[in-house]
């Protein structure tokens, strides 16, 4: 593709990225609110729920308290006042016929109206009689109109009292007990074990009143009946009692409740689960992905330039030993030489610099090869001795002014499974560098020595070194340090990829450090052959150090 049309594309493509992911949050903001809004519509069926079970339960509670208990025990009290003028003892109330709803009341009182006298029951504590007789007292005016009966309730100093109040049909007399709030609970609890609170045609069978919370407190706040089921506080219905069933819990305060984890049986679907997390989650995904494709956006753009850029290197790098060639071989064509000395000089410019353009196209053709997982090694078992110094024989006409010289500490003998041509392409590329990074008149060393059942091969210049930030990036290929922009050295930027390349292929790995001499120290380690490993370090190793073009 061209470069101009790869650069334009890329904004485009971020844009499109960007808008995707705008979409992405557009559409998580979307499910979080229809999320939020299914599970307010659940919540608030379930708080219907509750409003039915509240409304149940003060109907049966009621109905229970009212009918079987305070009119019951009215209605005994006015046949024993009609036949007695003091209300009958407690003990008798329990033996007699009226034993049950007698129950409900701790004190009983009858009150003659014309006489103002109050007729308490023989065991009546008298701190009792006096509060009945002043609630009477209170209810004086309105006794003409009790029917069946009244209830007063009293709150003083966080205590209640309820009296349930009536006339004894001649409108002479009044009859009072007191309720014994002790034993509303026992009175109430029939209402939750009953049936069940919700009607089943609405929820069916599978419900039960152990899934509600009831809980009903008296208007100072004491708790009368508490059902054990769980709930949960946000959708709770909280009521305070009126006027039903002549107000007998009037002002008693009811809270009821369904247990969430049975909201399924009630809500299709059951409660919805918060989405936001998960959200978020999906929503952070999708930004890291844009902000991984915008990177490899920006890699892949950069690997074009640098491309584009090997290009022009390589063009200019391929011109130059091609005129030297050109130029020395017209020379000696149309005869121009003036000497046997300028003749051999010309052919061995014309021999250094077509070494050179095969030395580049080689290594252009390895990167390639490289690039396609396409480089097929010939292993051989080869002396590694003789090998590099025969390599270093064949460098000698690109060297010129510097000198290469051999550190042996290996036996002439130990042997290294490789490919011959591609160990020499390892080495000549580490040897030019070395040259061309390196000052004129340099000393190069390459050093020979094993380590355990490895051999290291470490080329060292006196140049500049590599400054430690690059060490790893000037192997990845197409990467030439900042520096040699302004140094005008030639290079495309491929020979130590292409080293890593070959290295690796063998099992080995290559690095570079610190040279003893300031320099950079390039390292190539080999595994050695299988036989060779058995043999113990050093034993057997002569150190035989070689100079060899010095
Ligand atoms: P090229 O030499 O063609 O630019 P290489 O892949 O061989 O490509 O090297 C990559 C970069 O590493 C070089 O551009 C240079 O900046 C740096 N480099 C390589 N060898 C040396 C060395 N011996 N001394 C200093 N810098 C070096």
């Amino acid at each position: 593709m061209p470069r101009s049309s790869q650069t334009h594309s890329s904004p485009v493509i971020v844009a499109a990225l960007l808008v995707s992911l705008a979409l992405t949050g557009v559409l998580a903001w979307q499910a979080h609110q229809a999320a939020t809004s299914q599970r307010k519509l659940a919540e608030q069926v379930l708080i219907d729920y509750s409003s039915l079970i509240a409304d149940e339960f003060v109907r049966r509670a009621t109905a229970q308290l009212g009918y079987y208990g305070y009119y019951d025990l009215i209605g005994r009290l006015q046949a024993s006042s009609r036949e007695n003028a003091a209300p009958p003892s407690m003990a008798d109330l329990q033996n007699g016929e009226i034993r049950h709803s007698s129950s409900l009341a701790s004190g009983i009182v009858f009150y003659d109206k014309k006489t103002a006298v109050l007729h308490a029951q023989a065991d009546m504590d008298p701190e009792m009689s006096s509060r009945i007789l002043n609630a009477l007292q209170n209810m004086e005016m309105a006794a003409e109109n009790m029917q069946p009966f009244v209830i007063l309730s009293v709150t003083e100093n966080n205590r209640h009292w309820s009296y349930v109040i009536a006339t004894d049909g001649s409108e002479q007399k009044l009859i009072a007990f007191e309720v014994d709030r002790g034993a509303l609970r026992e009175w109430l609890q029939p209402v939750l074990n009953q049936s069940q609170l919700l009607p089943a045609s609405l929820v069916g069978d599978e419900f039960s009143n152990d899934d509600l919370f009831v809980s009903l407190a008296d208007p100072g706040g004491h708790s009368i009946l508490k059902s054990g089921g769980r709930y949960d506080p946000e959708m709770l219905v909280r009521r305070t009692l009126g006027d039903d069933y002549q107000g007998i819990l009037k002002d008693y305060q009811l809270v009821a409740g369904i247990d969430p984890s049975v909201a399924s049986k009630l809500v299709i679907g059951g409660l919805p689960q918060a989405r936001l997390p998960i959200l978020l989650m999906l929503l952070l995904l999708a930004v890291a992905m844009v902000v991984a494709a915008i990177r490899q956006l920006r890699r892949e753009r950069e690997l074009m330039q640098m491309r584009a850029d090997f290009v022009a290197q390589i063009s200019h790098e391929l011109r130059t030993p091609l005129t030297q060639i050109r130029m020395f071989a017209e020379t000696l064509l149309f005869n121009r030489v003036r000497s046997n000395d300028d003749r051999q000089r010309a052919l061995e410019i014309i021999n250094r610099e077509s070494q050179r353009l095969a030395h580049l196209v080689e290594n252009v053709l390895q990167f390639s090869r490289g690039e396609r997982d396409q480089i097929h090694l010939d292993m051989q078992d080869r002396a590694v001795v003789p090998l590099i110094e025969q390599l270093v024989h064949e460098f000698e006409p690109l060297s010129g002014s510097h000198s290469v010289g051999v550190d042996c500490m290996i036996g002439r003998g130990t042997t290294v499974r490789v490919d011959g041509d591609a160990l020499k392409q390892v080495l000549l590329n580490l040897l030019d560098n070395a040259i061309k990074y390196g000052p004129a008149r340099q000393h190069i060393r390459i050093a020979l020595e094993r380590r355990e059942s490895k051999v290291i091969v470490a080329v060292e210049d006196q140049g500049p070194g590599i400054p430690a930030t690059d060490r790893e990036k000037i192997w990845g290929g197409y990467y030439r340090l900042p520096r040699e922009q302004s140094r005008a050295i030639a290079g495309t930027g491929i020979g130590l990829a292409v080293v890593r390349e070959l290295v690796t292929l063998h099992g080995g790995r290559c690095w570079v450090e610190d040279g003893s001499a300031g320099g950079a120290r390039f390292v190539v380690e080999l595994p050695l052959k299988e036989g060779d490993r058995m043999t113990k370090t050093g034993a057997g190793s002569a150190i035989e150090p070689t100079g060899v073009t010095e």
